[in-house]
Protein backbone atom coordinates (compact mmCIF):
# COMPACT_ATOMS: atom_id res chain seq x y z
CA UNK A 1 0.00 0.00 0.00
CA UNK A 2 1.64 3.62 -1.23
CA UNK A 3 -0.11 6.07 0.78
CA UNK A 4 1.28 10.07 0.16
CA UNK A 5 0.26 12.42 2.61
CA UNK A 6 0.23 16.22 1.66
CA UNK A 7 1.12 18.42 4.57
CA UNK A 8 4.18 18.06 7.15
CA UNK A 9 2.53 19.60 10.07
CA UNK A 10 1.03 18.12 13.21
CA UNK A 11 -2.34 16.27 11.71
CA UNK A 12 0.50 14.85 8.66
CA UNK A 13 3.24 13.86 10.58
CA UNK A 14 1.47 11.83 12.84
CA UNK A 15 -0.53 10.07 9.85
CA UNK A 16 2.59 9.30 7.66
CA UNK A 17 4.12 7.48 11.37
CA UNK A 18 0.95 5.95 11.96
CA UNK A 19 0.53 4.52 8.31
CA UNK A 20 3.94 3.39 8.00
CA UNK A 21 3.94 1.45 11.24
CA UNK A 22 0.85 -0.68 9.56
CA UNK A 23 3.36 -1.09 6.94
CA UNK A 24 2.83 1.20 4.14
CA UNK A 25 5.20 2.50 2.41
CA UNK A 26 4.66 6.26 2.65
CA UNK A 27 5.63 9.81 1.35
CA UNK A 28 5.23 12.99 2.87
CA UNK A 29 5.13 16.20 0.73
CA UNK A 30 5.86 19.49 2.05
CA UNK A 31 6.07 22.83 1.16
CA UNK A 32 8.27 24.13 2.92
CA UNK A 33 12.05 23.72 3.24
CA UNK A 34 11.18 21.47 6.43
CA UNK A 35 8.69 20.12 8.28
CA UNK A 36 6.89 21.03 11.65
CA UNK A 37 7.35 24.73 11.29
CA UNK A 38 4.08 25.82 12.92
CA UNK A 39 4.37 22.90 15.64
CA UNK A 40 7.85 24.88 16.61
CA UNK A 41 5.90 27.80 16.96
CA UNK A 42 3.00 26.77 19.34
CA UNK A 43 2.38 27.15 23.21
CA UNK A 44 4.60 29.96 22.81
CA UNK A 45 7.66 27.33 21.83
CA UNK A 46 6.10 25.03 24.35
CA UNK A 47 3.49 23.09 22.21
CA UNK A 48 0.29 22.33 24.49
CA UNK A 49 -0.26 19.34 22.16
CA UNK A 50 -3.19 18.02 24.19
CA UNK A 51 -5.89 18.65 27.01
CA UNK A 52 -6.92 16.24 29.61
CA UNK A 53 -10.13 18.14 30.26
CA UNK A 54 -13.82 18.72 28.50
CA UNK A 55 -13.58 18.96 24.99
CA UNK A 56 -14.02 22.40 23.81
CA UNK A 57 -14.33 23.31 20.14
CA UNK A 58 -17.00 26.36 18.69
CA UNK A 59 -16.78 25.27 15.14
CA UNK A 60 -17.55 21.67 14.25
CA UNK A 61 -17.81 20.52 17.88
CA UNK A 62 -19.99 17.52 16.83
CA UNK A 63 -17.43 16.39 14.30
CA UNK A 64 -14.04 16.54 16.53
CA UNK A 65 -15.99 15.15 19.54
CA UNK A 66 -16.41 11.90 17.37
CA UNK A 67 -12.95 11.62 16.28
CA UNK A 68 -11.64 12.15 19.70
CA UNK A 69 -14.06 9.94 20.99
CA UNK A 70 -12.27 7.13 18.88
CA UNK A 71 -8.70 8.59 19.37
CA UNK A 72 -8.40 11.06 21.93
CA UNK A 73 -6.21 11.32 25.61
CA UNK A 74 -5.77 7.29 26.32
CA UNK A 75 -4.71 7.02 22.20
CA UNK A 76 -2.75 9.87 22.19
CA UNK A 77 -0.87 9.23 25.40
CA UNK A 78 0.04 5.75 24.06
CA UNK A 79 1.14 7.13 21.12
CA UNK A 80 3.45 9.79 22.24
CA UNK A 81 4.61 6.97 25.06
CA UNK A 82 5.42 5.18 22.06
CA UNK A 83 7.79 7.73 20.86
CA UNK A 84 9.58 8.83 23.59
CA UNK A 85 8.01 11.75 24.69
CA UNK A 86 7.17 12.16 28.14
CA UNK A 87 4.49 14.60 29.46
CA UNK A 88 3.54 17.11 31.62
CA UNK A 89 -0.27 18.17 32.40
CA UNK A 90 -0.79 21.62 33.70
CA UNK A 91 -3.57 23.96 35.07
CA UNK A 92 -6.85 23.91 33.20
CA UNK A 93 -6.10 20.30 31.67
CA UNK A 94 -3.15 21.91 28.94
CA UNK A 95 -0.54 18.67 28.32
CA UNK A 96 3.08 19.75 27.23
CA UNK A 97 5.98 17.64 26.52
CA UNK A 98 7.75 17.31 29.82
CA UNK A 99 11.10 18.98 29.26
CA UNK A 100 8.75 22.43 28.33
CA UNK A 101 10.22 22.65 24.42
CA UNK A 102 8.17 22.08 21.29
CA UNK A 103 11.17 21.31 19.48
CA UNK A 104 11.82 17.78 21.30
CA UNK A 105 8.23 17.24 19.88
CA UNK A 106 9.52 17.76 16.70
CA UNK A 107 12.61 15.97 17.29
CA UNK A 108 10.48 12.79 18.25
CA UNK A 109 8.47 13.21 15.49
CA UNK A 110 11.02 13.18 12.86
CA UNK A 111 12.84 10.01 14.46
CA UNK A 112 10.07 8.25 14.09
CA UNK A 113 9.63 8.84 10.82
CA UNK A 114 13.43 8.32 10.23
CA UNK A 115 12.87 4.82 11.91
CA UNK A 116 9.43 3.77 9.79
CA UNK A 117 11.46 5.01 6.81
CA UNK A 118 8.76 7.73 5.97
CA UNK A 119 9.75 9.49 2.69
CA UNK A 120 9.64 13.09 4.01
CA UNK A 121 9.86 15.68 0.55
CA UNK A 122 9.95 19.17 1.53
CA UNK A 123 9.96 21.97 -1.28
CA UNK A 124 7.07 20.19 -2.69
CA UNK A 125 4.16 22.16 -3.44
CA UNK A 126 1.34 20.06 -3.99
CA UNK A 127 -0.73 21.88 -7.02
CA UNK A 128 -3.48 18.78 -8.18
CA UNK A 129 -4.55 15.77 -7.09
CA UNK A 130 -5.75 13.19 -10.03
CA UNK A 131 -7.68 10.46 -9.15
CA UNK A 132 -7.30 7.24 -11.46
CA UNK A 133 -8.56 4.03 -12.04
CA UNK A 134 -5.65 2.39 -9.45
CA UNK A 135 -5.07 5.23 -7.25
CA UNK A 136 -4.06 8.93 -7.20
CA UNK A 137 -1.38 11.27 -9.14
CA UNK A 138 -0.38 14.14 -6.85
CA UNK A 139 1.49 16.66 -8.68
CA UNK A 140 3.55 18.82 -7.18
CA UNK A 141 5.98 21.62 -8.58
CA UNK A 142 9.02 19.42 -7.61
CA UNK A 143 7.94 16.16 -9.40
CA UNK A 144 4.78 13.86 -9.51
CA UNK A 145 4.14 10.93 -6.92
CA UNK A 146 1.56 7.82 -6.94
CA UNK A 147 -0.47 6.47 -4.18
CA UNK A 148 -3.36 4.16 -3.45
CA UNK A 149 -4.77 6.71 -0.79
CA UNK A 150 -3.87 10.01 0.03
CA UNK A 151 -4.42 11.94 2.90
CA UNK A 152 -4.93 15.73 2.91
CA UNK A 153 -3.02 17.68 5.85
CA UNK A 154 -2.51 21.02 4.61
CA UNK A 155 -3.78 22.92 7.30
CA UNK A 156 -5.76 26.42 7.60
CA UNK A 157 -4.23 29.63 6.56
CA UNK A 158 -3.54 30.82 10.13
CA UNK A 159 -0.17 32.53 9.79
CA UNK A 160 1.01 31.58 5.97
CA UNK A 161 4.54 32.43 6.96
CA UNK A 162 4.53 29.10 9.36
CA UNK A 163 3.39 27.19 5.88
CA UNK A 164 -0.12 26.96 5.33
CA UNK A 165 -1.40 28.93 2.96
CA UNK A 166 -4.90 27.21 2.20
CA UNK A 167 -3.95 26.22 -1.34
CA UNK A 168 -4.91 22.83 -0.58
CA UNK A 169 -8.40 23.75 -0.43
CA UNK A 170 -8.82 24.68 -3.82
CA UNK A 171 -7.56 21.43 -4.85
CA UNK A 172 -10.28 19.72 -2.58
CA UNK A 173 -13.19 21.81 -4.02
CA UNK A 174 -11.85 20.90 -7.51
CA UNK A 175 -12.55 17.33 -6.23
CA UNK A 176 -15.75 18.47 -5.10
CA UNK A 177 -15.50 19.13 -2.02
CA UNK A 178 -17.31 22.31 -0.27
CA UNK A 179 -15.28 24.49 1.75
CA UNK A 180 -16.74 27.14 4.56
CA UNK A 181 -16.13 30.21 4.59
CA UNK A 182 -12.26 30.63 6.32
CA UNK A 183 -12.10 33.64 8.49
CA UNK A 184 -9.31 34.03 11.47
CA UNK A 185 -10.05 32.81 15.09
CA UNK A 186 -8.22 33.25 18.12
CA UNK A 187 -6.95 36.28 16.95
CA UNK A 188 -6.52 40.06 18.87
CA UNK A 189 -9.72 42.13 18.53
CA UNK A 190 -9.63 45.73 16.94
CA UNK A 191 -12.14 48.17 18.60
CA UNK A 192 -12.37 51.88 18.71
CA UNK A 193 -9.35 52.80 20.41
CA UNK A 194 -10.26 56.06 21.58
CA UNK A 195 -11.69 55.30 25.11
CA UNK A 196 -8.68 52.77 25.40
CA UNK A 197 -5.67 55.55 24.19
CA UNK A 198 -2.61 55.72 26.26
CA UNK A 199 -3.31 52.22 27.57
CA UNK A 200 -1.33 49.81 25.51
CA UNK A 201 0.56 47.26 27.51
CA UNK A 202 -1.76 47.34 30.65
CA UNK A 203 -3.25 44.58 31.26
CA UNK A 204 -6.67 43.95 33.46
CA UNK A 205 -8.28 41.00 35.04
CA UNK A 206 -11.39 41.00 33.67
CA UNK A 207 -14.77 39.28 32.38
CA UNK A 208 -15.36 39.68 28.84
CA UNK A 209 -18.24 39.42 26.67
CA UNK A 210 -18.93 40.35 22.82
CA UNK A 211 -22.45 41.98 23.06
CA UNK A 212 -24.72 42.57 19.81
CA UNK A 213 -27.80 44.64 20.33
CA UNK A 214 -28.24 43.88 23.73
CA UNK A 215 -27.22 40.27 23.37
CA UNK A 216 -24.71 38.40 24.43
CA UNK A 217 -22.84 36.79 21.66
CA UNK A 218 -20.75 34.99 23.68
CA UNK A 219 -18.41 35.28 27.17
CA UNK A 220 -15.21 34.42 28.60
CA UNK A 221 -12.94 35.78 31.69
CA UNK A 222 -9.46 35.93 32.03
CA UNK A 223 -6.36 38.77 31.72
CA UNK A 224 -6.61 41.33 29.49
CA UNK A 225 -4.40 43.16 27.69
CA UNK A 226 -4.60 46.76 26.16
CA UNK A 227 -2.66 47.77 23.13
CA UNK A 228 -2.46 50.46 20.79
CA UNK A 229 -5.51 48.61 18.20
CA UNK A 230 -7.98 47.16 20.87
CA UNK A 231 -7.63 44.26 22.76
CA UNK A 232 -5.72 41.08 23.53
CA UNK A 233 -5.34 37.89 25.67
CA UNK A 234 -6.02 34.34 25.80
CA UNK A 235 -9.71 35.44 26.67
CA UNK A 236 -10.08 37.94 24.18
CA UNK A 237 -8.69 35.58 21.32
CA UNK A 238 -11.51 33.17 22.41
CA UNK A 239 -14.05 36.09 21.76
CA UNK A 240 -12.75 36.75 18.21
CA UNK A 241 -14.93 34.33 15.99
CA UNK A 242 -18.17 35.81 17.69
CA UNK A 243 -16.37 39.45 17.47
CA UNK A 244 -17.95 41.68 14.72
CA UNK A 245 -18.31 45.39 13.28
CA UNK A 246 -21.77 46.36 15.23
CA UNK A 247 -20.65 44.28 18.07
CA UNK A 248 -18.72 45.74 21.60
CA UNK A 249 -16.29 44.19 23.47
CA UNK A 250 -17.68 44.52 26.76
CA UNK A 251 -15.10 44.58 29.62
CA UNK A 252 -16.70 44.20 33.46
CA UNK A 253 -13.93 44.77 35.66
CA UNK A 254 -15.34 44.43 38.96
CA UNK A 255 -14.65 41.06 40.09
CA UNK A 256 -10.87 41.92 38.70
CA UNK A 257 -11.16 45.00 41.68
CA UNK A 258 -12.65 42.93 44.34
CA UNK A 259 -16.48 44.11 43.91
CA UNK A 260 -19.25 41.47 43.96
CA UNK A 261 -21.58 44.30 41.55
CA UNK A 262 -21.66 47.71 40.84
CA UNK A 263 -23.75 48.53 43.64
CA UNK A 264 -20.89 47.34 46.06
CA UNK A 265 -17.95 49.39 43.75
CA UNK A 266 -20.66 52.62 43.93
CA UNK A 267 -20.22 52.05 47.93
CA UNK A 268 -17.28 52.50 47.81
CA UNK A 269 -16.53 55.12 45.58
CA UNK A 270 -19.23 57.23 48.27
CA UNK A 271 -17.11 55.91 51.07
CA UNK A 272 -13.75 57.56 48.93
CA UNK A 273 -15.50 60.80 48.93
CA UNK A 274 -16.23 61.24 52.50
CA UNK A 275 -12.99 59.71 53.97
CA UNK A 276 -9.97 61.06 51.06
CA UNK A 277 -12.18 64.43 50.61
CA UNK A 278 -9.39 66.87 50.17
CA UNK A 279 -7.69 64.33 47.95
CA UNK A 280 -7.19 65.29 43.71
CA UNK A 281 -9.69 63.64 41.93
CA UNK A 282 -7.25 61.88 40.51
CA UNK A 283 -7.03 59.24 42.91
CA UNK A 284 -10.09 58.31 43.26
CA UNK A 285 -9.05 54.77 41.61
CA UNK A 286 -6.21 54.49 43.86
CA UNK A 287 -5.60 50.74 45.11
CA UNK A 288 -7.81 49.52 42.11
CA UNK A 289 -6.52 50.03 39.13
CA UNK A 290 -3.12 52.09 37.77
CA UNK A 291 -3.39 55.63 37.42
CA UNK A 292 -3.67 55.40 33.71
CA UNK A 293 -6.37 53.21 33.53
CA UNK A 294 -8.28 55.24 36.10
CA UNK A 295 -7.88 57.94 33.46
CA UNK A 296 -10.06 56.38 30.49
CA UNK A 297 -12.22 54.72 33.49
CA UNK A 298 -13.35 58.35 34.77
CA UNK A 299 -13.49 59.96 31.59
CA UNK A 300 -15.60 57.13 30.06
CA UNK A 301 -17.74 57.73 33.27
CA UNK A 302 -17.77 61.83 32.03
CA UNK A 303 -15.82 62.75 35.25
CA UNK A 304 -13.50 65.57 34.79
CA UNK A 305 -10.05 65.24 36.91
CA UNK A 306 -9.04 68.97 36.16
CA UNK A 307 -9.17 71.40 39.21
CA UNK A 308 -11.50 68.83 41.15
CA UNK A 309 -11.00 67.39 44.52
CA UNK A 310 -12.73 63.66 45.70
CA UNK A 311 -14.76 65.68 47.70
CA UNK A 312 -16.72 66.68 44.62
CA UNK A 313 -18.06 63.61 43.53
CA UNK A 314 -21.64 63.78 42.43
CA UNK A 315 -23.73 60.73 43.45
CA UNK A 316 -24.71 60.47 39.83
CA UNK A 317 -21.21 60.46 38.70
CA UNK A 318 -20.24 57.70 41.79
CA UNK A 319 -23.13 55.54 39.73
CA UNK A 320 -21.78 56.49 36.35
CA UNK A 321 -18.39 55.40 37.27
CA UNK A 322 -20.01 51.75 38.78
CA UNK A 323 -21.75 51.33 35.87
CA UNK A 324 -18.60 51.80 33.49
CA UNK A 325 -16.65 49.74 35.94
CA UNK A 326 -19.20 46.49 35.13
CA UNK A 327 -19.74 47.34 31.55
CA UNK A 328 -16.54 49.06 29.97
CA UNK A 329 -17.26 49.40 26.19
CA UNK A 330 -15.55 48.97 23.55
CA UNK A 331 -17.02 49.14 20.02
CA UNK A 332 -15.24 46.39 17.31
CA UNK A 333 -14.55 47.25 14.11
CA UNK A 334 -12.88 44.15 13.62
CA UNK A 335 -10.48 41.55 14.48
CA UNK A 336 -6.92 40.79 12.92
CA UNK A 337 -6.20 38.92 10.33
CA UNK A 338 -5.01 35.24 9.40
CA UNK A 339 -1.55 36.71 9.79
CA UNK A 340 -1.74 37.38 13.73
CA UNK A 341 -4.49 34.36 14.03
CA UNK A 342 -3.68 30.91 15.51
CA UNK A 343 -6.34 28.73 13.81
CA UNK A 344 -9.00 28.91 11.08
CA UNK A 345 -13.09 28.56 11.71
CA UNK A 346 -14.59 26.92 8.15
CA UNK A 347 -12.28 24.90 5.76
CA UNK A 348 -13.64 21.84 4.44
CA UNK A 349 -17.23 20.56 4.89
CA UNK A 350 -17.02 17.82 7.91
CA UNK A 351 -20.60 16.69 6.72
CA UNK A 352 -18.32 15.20 3.19
CA UNK A 353 -16.04 13.58 5.78
CA UNK A 354 -16.65 10.71 8.12
CA UNK A 355 -15.20 10.83 11.24
CA UNK A 356 -14.70 7.33 12.17
CA UNK A 357 -11.90 7.36 9.84
CA UNK A 358 -11.60 10.62 8.37
CA UNK A 359 -12.25 9.57 4.33
CA UNK A 360 -13.79 11.32 1.70
CA UNK A 361 -17.78 10.77 1.43
CA UNK A 362 -16.74 11.71 -2.03
CA UNK A 363 -13.90 10.83 -3.44
CA UNK A 364 -13.18 7.02 -2.60
CA UNK A 365 -9.17 6.80 -1.24
CA UNK A 366 -9.08 10.36 -0.16
CA UNK A 367 -8.78 11.36 3.73
CA UNK A 368 -8.56 14.43 5.21
CA UNK A 369 -7.38 15.49 9.01
CA UNK A 370 -6.21 18.82 10.77
CA UNK A 371 -7.19 22.50 9.89
CA UNK A 372 -8.21 22.03 6.93
CA UNK A 373 -11.53 20.67 8.19
CA UNK A 374 -13.96 22.72 9.42
CA UNK A 375 -12.49 22.49 13.00
CA UNK A 376 -11.39 24.81 15.25
CA UNK A 377 -11.04 24.78 19.40
CA UNK A 378 -10.44 27.33 22.17
CA UNK A 379 -7.01 27.97 23.90
CA UNK A 380 -5.79 24.68 25.78
CA UNK A 381 -4.37 21.99 23.61
CA UNK A 382 -7.43 21.66 21.55
CA UNK A 383 -6.34 22.07 18.05
CA UNK A 384 -3.53 20.15 17.77
CA UNK A 385 -5.58 17.39 19.96
CA UNK A 386 -7.41 17.52 17.08
CA UNK A 387 -4.62 17.54 14.11
CA UNK A 388 -3.01 14.71 15.70
CA UNK A 389 -5.98 12.57 16.42
CA UNK A 390 -7.54 12.97 13.21
CA UNK A 391 -4.41 12.30 11.95
CA UNK A 392 -4.03 8.86 12.98
CA UNK A 393 -7.39 8.20 12.45
CA UNK A 394 -6.83 8.77 8.99
CA UNK A 395 -3.60 6.66 8.51
CA UNK A 396 -5.25 3.58 10.62
CA UNK A 397 -8.02 3.74 8.16
CA UNK A 398 -5.85 4.34 5.11
CA UNK A 399 -4.29 0.80 5.61
CA UNK A 400 -7.25 -1.00 7.07
CA UNK A 401 -9.57 -0.16 4.43
C1 LIG B 1 1.57 30.80 16.91
C2 LIG B 1 0.66 29.61 17.06
C3 LIG B 1 0.58 28.97 18.29
C4 LIG B 1 -0.28 27.87 18.45
N1 LIG B 1 -0.28 27.22 19.65
C5 LIG B 1 -1.06 26.12 19.80
C6 LIG B 1 -1.01 25.37 20.99
O1 LIG B 1 -0.19 25.60 21.88
N2 LIG B 1 -1.87 24.32 21.11
C7 LIG B 1 -2.74 23.96 20.10
O2 LIG B 1 -3.50 23.00 20.26
N3 LIG B 1 -2.76 24.65 18.94
C8 LIG B 1 -1.94 25.69 18.75
N4 LIG B 1 -1.96 26.36 17.56
C9 LIG B 1 -2.81 25.84 16.46
C10 LIG B 1 -2.14 24.59 15.85
O3 LIG B 1 -0.77 24.85 15.61
C11 LIG B 1 -2.80 24.16 14.55
O4 LIG B 1 -4.19 24.03 14.73
C12 LIG B 1 -2.20 22.85 14.07
O5 LIG B 1 -0.83 23.00 13.79
C13 LIG B 1 -2.91 22.32 12.83
O6 LIG B 1 -2.21 21.19 12.37
P1 LIG B 1 -2.30 20.75 10.84
O7 LIG B 1 -1.37 19.62 10.69
O8 LIG B 1 -3.71 20.57 10.46
O9 LIG B 1 -1.77 22.00 10.05
P2 LIG B 1 -0.31 22.67 10.07
O10 LIG B 1 0.37 22.39 11.33
O11 LIG B 1 -0.54 24.08 9.68
O12 LIG B 1 0.47 21.89 8.92
C14 LIG B 1 0.08 21.96 7.59
C15 LIG B 1 1.30 21.72 6.74
O13 LIG B 1 0.91 21.53 5.38
C16 LIG B 1 1.81 22.21 4.55
N5 LIG B 1 1.12 22.51 3.28
C17 LIG B 1 0.07 23.33 3.10
N6 LIG B 1 -0.30 23.35 1.81
C18 LIG B 1 0.53 22.51 1.15
C19 LIG B 1 0.66 22.10 -0.21
N7 LIG B 1 -0.15 22.59 -1.17
N8 LIG B 1 1.63 21.23 -0.53
C20 LIG B 1 2.47 20.73 0.42
N9 LIG B 1 2.40 21.09 1.72
C21 LIG B 1 1.44 21.96 2.09
C22 LIG B 1 2.20 23.44 5.34
O14 LIG B 1 3.41 24.01 4.92
C23 LIG B 1 2.26 22.90 6.76
O15 LIG B 1 3.55 22.44 7.11
C24 LIG B 1 -1.11 27.44 17.36
C25 LIG B 1 -1.02 28.10 16.14
C26 LIG B 1 -0.15 29.16 15.98
C27 LIG B 1 -0.07 29.84 14.64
Amino acid sequence: MEIVVIGGGAAGMAAAIEAARHGAKVTLLERMDRVGKKLLATGNGRCNLMNVGEACYPGGSAFAQLVLDKCGVAEQTAFWQELGLRLRVEDGGRVYPASGQASTVLDALRLAMDNLGVEIVTGASVKDIRPGKHGFTVVADAGTWRGDKVILAGGGCAQPKLGSDGSLWAIAERLGHTLVQPRPALTQIMTDTLPIKGLSGIRVKAEVAVVKAGRVLHEESGEVLFADYGISGVCVMQCARFAEQGSVMRLNLLRGMGFENASQAEGELLRRKAAWGSQPMEKLLTGLCVPRLAGSLCMEAGIRFRDRLVGSLKDSEASALAQVLGAFDLPVKGVKGFDSAQVTAGGLDVREFDPATMASRLVPGLYAAGEMLDVDGTCGGFNLMFAFGSGLLAARACVEE
